[in-house]
């Protein structure tokens, strides 16, 4: 089926599904809301409204991105919620089964649709915002670990996440937009820190995330 047909019929199920699949108003309590999302991206993913334009074998289906787009655009004219897991969703998974090795693809990508894992993005830090080459995190080898020292803000989602992209300096003598690696890290690995950033609208969406000799085992 042509590209353009195909996002037509996902539109035309998508608004039907979504009149009998309502997700209703969603609490105002962050950490309630938080989780009623997760809930909300479960049922996306259980009824194959995300990751369409991923592969089958990881848990998508096999389309195009477009259609991923499509169902956005539906959402918002429905004025219904997105999935609470954002970041993996359009950010890091897409870079993961990319890049990723096919065991990470394996490991990472279903539990990541599913919102059964939440992720977050550590690329900012104090001194490196645009200029991201700035950044001073490093991660040093140390037997079958990398070791992780620095700190990152503005970090979305940080206090739900369970695991985060971060970047991090791993060869100190390369020129600066080089030698930077994406560390794929639990959060809860000993020696993290995460001080929510609160907004003045009194809401916390970001947080800083303090790495104080983090190992990360079996790094390639
Ligand atoms: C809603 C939101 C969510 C975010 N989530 C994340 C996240 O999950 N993870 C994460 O790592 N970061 C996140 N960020 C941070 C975002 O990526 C940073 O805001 C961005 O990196 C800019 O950094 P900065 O705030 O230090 O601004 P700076 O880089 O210091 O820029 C400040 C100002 O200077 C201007 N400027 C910068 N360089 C130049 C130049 N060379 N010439 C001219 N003008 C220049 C910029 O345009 C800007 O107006 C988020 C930001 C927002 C707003």
């Amino acid at each position: 089926m042509a590209a353009t047909s195909r996002s037509a019929s996902i539109r035309i199920a998508l608004r039907k599904w979504l009149t009998a699949n309502s997700p209703g108003k969603q609490p105002s309590d962050p950490q309630e809301r938080h989780e009623a999302l997760r809930a909300w991206q479960r049922q996306l993913w259980q009824a194959g409204w995300l990751g369409l334009g991923w592969p089958v074998e990881y848990g998508g289906h096999g389309g195009d991105p477009a259609d991923q787009i499509a169902v956005y655009q539906e959402l918002a004219l429905a004025k219904a919620p997105l999935p609470a897991g954002l970041v993996g969703l359009d950010v890091i998974g897409p870079t993961i089964v990319e890049h990723g090795s096919d065991e990470q693809k394996q490991r990472f990508v279903r539990p990541l649709l599913a919102g059964d894992e939440i992720w977050c993005q550590a690329f900012s830090e104090p001194d490196a915002g645009s200029d991201l080459a700035s950044l001073r995190t490093t991660a040093v080898l140390d037997g079958d670990a990398l070791v992780v020292n620095g700190q990152k803000v503005w970090t979305s989602m940080a206090k739900h996440a369970h695991w985060c992209a971060v970047l991090a300096r791993t060869d100190a003598d390369a020129p600066r937009h080089k030698g930077i690696s994406y560390l794929l890290t639990p959060m809860d690995a000993p020696g993290i820190t995460v001080r929510p950033v609160l907004q003045i609208n009194g809401a916390s969406e970001f947080g800083e995330v303090f790495f104080d000799n983090v190992r990360i085992p079996g790094t390639r």
